[in-house]
């Protein structure tokens, strides 16, 4: 099935906003800034709450209850009961199993929900007629490339098939070409997005994300677990700066005619900390006396893992899309989790 290429530009407000994976972290404050940005627009959610909890859609529940409908689903079996409704104006894909350390604990589980779903969605949406797309990627995808910074159109570079490390950077790759082969052959309007270390309230340090999970510790003045020598660098960036960006580069590109219609785009911070300044941060920050405590990534993650030194984005391309530069300092970004998680009961997991 091909779209009509001279569809009109999407020009109206959205009405009817889909986000799959609004429950999750990105996803919830995705809601959030959704429902901010356009007044009249009903937004709803499907989300299996494997990662996602109820807890971060309350705010948005008890703000906007009649514009926001939760469908607690696994995302195949949600998508046909959609089919008699009306088209959705947008469709913001971001239910994904996430993670590394997740694929190394149940790599069919995470290969099949990435591909499986992505591809359903992206079914979904050139049978409803080809509303806007955004598909959530991420940094992953670069591999073990040694470039530095990452370029979109950079060579993905990988380990081999025995190592199922790389599972989850190839499942989001081949989710990128689903996309773009729809965008090509059916002419659907796609946005992708590279997403880089994004961190900020709601997130959960339970599948091996290392700033909620230092900033647990440190509350608990327990020792902050480091994977590895602690030198290898990331950049983080706020959510709440990332969200506005993800709205606005699904509007450049909504227009099939569009210069960002198509596009990968890299998003996040492009200042590198590295993980010991970053755990050592965390510590001052909130007046711990938590030690660090170094261990070697195998013992971590599995015999054979390979971590890499840096991932620092480019963001020439996003930048020359949107206005986009990120203005939430790391000290406040720890801060704002830290006061966050003092509201909820602690949580365990260890890993960089
Ligand atoms: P998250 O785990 O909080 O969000 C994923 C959401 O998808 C969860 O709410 C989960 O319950 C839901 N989900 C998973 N499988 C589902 C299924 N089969 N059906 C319905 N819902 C399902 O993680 P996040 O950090 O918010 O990630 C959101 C997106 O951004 C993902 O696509 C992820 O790959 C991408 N990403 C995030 C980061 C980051 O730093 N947080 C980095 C790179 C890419």
């Amino acid at each position: 099935m091909s779209l009509d290429p001279t569809q009109p530009r999407r020009d109206a407000p959205p009405d009817r906003v889909l986000v799959t994976g609004g429950a999750g972290f990105i996803g919830s404050h995705l809601v959030d800034a959704l429902l901010a940005r356009w007044p009249h627009a009903r937004i709803t959610v499907i989300d299996d709450l494997s990662t996602g909890s109820m807890a971060n859609l309350a705010g948005a529940l008890r703000a906007a209850p009649e514009r926001v409908r939760l469908i607690q689903s696994d995302l195949i079996e949600a998508l046909p009961g959609l089919a008699g409704e009306e088209p959705f104006d947008r469709l913001y894909h971001l239910a994904a199993a996430v993670g590394v350390q997740r694929v190394v604990d149940d790599p069919i589980g995470c290969i099949e929900t990435n591909v499986e779903a992505t591809a359903a969605l992206l079914r979904y949406a050139v049978a409803q007629g080809g509303p806007p797309v955004l598909l959530a990627s991420s940094s992953e995808v670069y591999g073990k490339s040694p470039a530095s910074p990452f370029r979109e159109d950079d060579d993905c570079v990988y380990g081999p098939t025995t190592a199922p490390r790389w599972s989850y950077a190839a499942s989001k790759a081949i989710d990128e070409y689903l996309a773009l082969a729809h965008h090509r052959t059916s002419r659907l309007p796609v946005v992708i997005v590279r997403f880089f270390n994004t961190v900020g309230p709601r997130q959960v340090g339970d599948y091996g994300m290392v700033l909620p999970r230092f900033i647990q510790a440190a509350m608990e003045n327990r020792s902050l677990t480091v994977f590895g020598d602690g030198s290898q660098t990331r950049c983080f960036c706020d959510v709440r700066d990332i969200v506005p960006a993800v709205i606005d580069l699904l509007e450049a590109g909504a227009d099939f005619q569009s210069p960002a219609c198509g596009q990968v785009f890299n998003l996040g911070a492009d200042r590198p900390i590295s993980i010991d300044d970053l755990a050592r941060l965390v510590i001052a920050q909130l007046g711990s006396s938590s030690p660090l405590e170094h261990i070697p990534f195998e013992r971590a993650m599995g015999t054979g893992f390979e971590d890499l030194t840096q991932r620092r984005p480019d963001l020439q391309r996003v930048r020359s899309a949107i206005d986009f530069e990120p203005r939430i300092s790391l000290k406040q970004t720890v801060q704002d989790i830290a006061d966050s998680l003092r509201l909820k009961p602690a949580s365990g997991g260890v890993g960089a």
